[in-house]
């Protein structure tokens, strides 16, 4: 599914990624996964992904912490991942730029944008993007790397096409602010393809 739909869009399928949410899923799961090649795991809560990592570390596995973030949790996400999809505030920022081991390299860092009107969902609010990238782009110990939504689930190619447009459109936005950012994190089971149309480098498979 994803080659066909990034050839569809005219693109290189090796420029998206896939990202395996293993979320529920036990150990021998995701090493029959990393058995098959696959090297990206994302996982929604902390305590649940702990034991896996563990478990795991002896394989070169890249883990990607894709839940929302507590303040009281950021000290193991800045410990053992290596990226974050789901900042979206300087509270949270600040303590993993402080929390991020020296001995590791920066923690890579997605800004999970707001693009409807969902209460109860994370994300900064476009508005408010600019002001929060620069505040992480002069943090030493993250490395901003992109934007990253949980759109609502809708039918219909072109209806899900829509956030995903405006946050590439956002994406760009910053990079003509000059910085330099490379990553989309857009795009799940059910709305991938959509996601890719629109310039997704990372998908988030889990069902
Ligand atoms: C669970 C989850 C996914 C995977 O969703 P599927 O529809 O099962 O592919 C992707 N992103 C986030 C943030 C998730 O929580």
């Amino acid at each position: 599914r994803i080659e066909a739909a990034a050839r569809r869009a005219g693109r290189d399928p090796g420029a998206v990624h896939l990202l395996a949410v293993s979320k529920q899923q036990p150990i021998e799961a995701i090493a029959a996964a990393a058995d098959a090649g696959q090297c990206e795991f994302g996982e929604n809560y902390v305590r649940e992904a702990l034991p896996k990592i563990e478990a795991l570390s002896a394989r070169a596995l890249t883990w990607h912490f894709i839940g929302q973030l507590q303040a009281n949790k950021t000290r193991d996400v800045a410990e053992h991942f290596q990226w974050v999809h789901t900042v979206d505030r300087e509270r949270i920022a600040t303590r993993l730029d402080a929390q991020r081991p020296h001995y590791a390299g920066p923690l890579d860092v997605l800004l999970q944008v707001r693009l409807c009107d969902e209460p109860g969902r994370g994300g900064v609010e476009p508005g408010d993007l600019p002001g929060l990238a620069e505040f992480v782009a002069g943090l030493p110990r993250l490395r901003l790397r992109g934007l990253m939504c949980i759109p609502p689930p809708v039918t219909g190619e072109s209806a899900q096409r829509v956030p995903f447009a405006r946050l590439r459109e956002l994406l760009e936005d910053l990079n003509r602010r000059g910085h330099r950012l490379d990553t989309l994190s857009m795009g799940m089971s059910a709305d991938l393809e959509a996601a890719i149309l629109e310039g997704a480098t990372l998908v988030r498979v889990g069902t």
